[in-house]
């Protein structure tokens, strides 16, 4: 059998490095996880004392919160420098999902603690990794065919695994590639996941097992949960992140609802408008504080999401902090006076029941007021428009005033995400 680098057949005499920091990472952080509070609080403490000397900061509780803008105008000059054992640097861009992208820099360290984090979720997990996974995302780039097949690695991950660029297709093609490849795990968005169990009802298409669903980048509400265990039965494992730190928290493994704070990787705090930390259980804003983003440094830095937090896992007696009440963020929520932020989903067979729409976007314009976005292959006639009209207000509200247009095209913001939501902030 031919040799090659990084395979499992020059051991023992050699091994590859990264996997190797990859197994021992992923120890770590679940040792941390399961082990006494005072692990983690210790080692946390110690991480945070050396970036704030690095940053020359005085205390994390005296520091102001750290605004969007205010990261943007930090780091956004040029290229910073780190300690020569964080490795070297490289230039990211965020989407811009909320309105502001911002360009900020990670090193090789902060790279190799994010991928060791989602590896040790595999375990937390209980995956394995030797049979097949498809990943539909914006994440494998463009590609020909249908999928790209991803480099196995005899080490992490020895089973095949389908990568598919997620804007090269339609939800219908997704759905039926779904079904005809049967992956025994998923990693997609909760919007794609959505639309292809609407698709797999809608079409009567034999709907495959699905051991769990991988979600990141939204909020997983608990009907998604149900109908994704009601079509696939697929047990949903959301994993909550931002793009300039990495991974912030992982659903526990025993509870759809708490997410185990990543202590290996942030500090986490929710406070109230005044950046005052809240009582347990309560919800407010999220604050997350990067260890080893040196780079471009997160220090109490506000995502725009909402959550609650709790001193330890409720659900598994895991001794790490855990998160609740996840909506993500606040401007993918509808805002209301009376009843605060909620979230909304309108699924495919809700706008089809109503009209052949092609495309759909519903954007809150004010506190009161929406305007949903439709595209048809025909000029909307009176009936579509009445149904359209009576299902928004019935899943909207009809406290409010919506707008309906019909559109040519939707004009997407130039990213991968397509929102098919967007809250209004005032
Ligand atoms: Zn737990």
């Amino acid at each position: 059998m031919a040799k090659s680098r990084n395979s499992l057949f020059d051991w023992p005499r050699q091994a590859p490095s990264a996997a190797l920091h990859c197994l021992a990472d992923a120890d770590f952080i679940l040792g941390l996880e399961l082990g006494p509070p005072d692990w983690w609080q210790t080692w946390q403490q110690q991480r945070l004392a050396e970036l704030l000397k690095w940053t020359s900061l005085t205390g994390l509780s005296q520091r102001p919160v750290q605004r969007r803008n205010d990261y943007r105008s930090q780091f956004e000059p040029g290229a910073p420098r780190v300690p020569p054992d964080h490795g070297r640097l490289e230039a990211y861009q965020s989407s811009g999902s909320s309105g502001v992208p911002v360009t900020f820099w990670r090193s090789e360290l902060a790279t190799r603690i994010n991928v060791s984090h989602y590896w040790a979720d595999h375990r937390r997990q209980g995956r394995d990794l030797r049979t097949s996974m498809a990943v539909i995302t914006g994440t494998p780039g463009p590609h020909s065919g249908n999928h790209k097949q991803l480099l196995a690695d005899p080490w992490l991950h020895p089973g095949p695994q389908m990568g598919r660029n997620a804007p090269q297709f339609t939800m219908r093609e997704h759905a039926t590639w779904i079904c005809e490849h049967a992956p025994n795990y998923l990693a997609t968005t909760p919007a794609t996941l959505s639309s292809i169990l609407s698709i797999i009802e809608m079409e009567h298409l034999k709907a495959p097992r699905i051991s769990q669903v991988m979600t990141s980048s939204h909020v997983v509400e608990p009907a998604l949960r149900d109908r994704a265990r009601r079509v696939l039965a697929a047990s949903i494992r959301d994993r909550y992140s931002c793009e300039e730190i990495g991974p912030i928290a992982f659903q526990c493994p025993e509870s759809d609802d708490y997410y185990h704070v990543a202590v290996a990787n942030t500090l986490v705090e929710v406070v109230d408008n005044y950046g005052k930390p809240l009582p347990e259980g309560e919800p407010g804003s999220v604050l997350v504080t990067g260890l080893h983003q040196w780079a471009s440094p997160a220090v109490r830095y506000d995502l725009g999401d909402i959550a609650a937090l709790h001193a330890h896992c409720p659900a598994c007696g895991a001794t790490v902090p855990a998160l609740s009440q996840l909506l993500g963020r606040k401007y993918f929520l509808l805002n209301s006076a009376t009843d605060g932020l909620r979230h909304v989903r309108i699924l495919a067979e809700h706008w089809l029941a109503c009209a052949d729409v092609r495309e759909h976007r519903v954007v809150q314009t004010g506190a009161r007021t929406f305007r949903a976005e439709v595209v048809l292959d025909h000029p909307m006639t009176e009936l579509e428009r009445k149904a359209l009209s009576d299902m928004l207000a019935r899943l909207i509200g009809s406290e409010f005033t919506i707008t309906l247009v019909q559109l040519d095209a939707i004009p997407w913001p130039p990213s991968a995400k397509r929102h098919e939501f967007v809250g209004w902030q005032p």
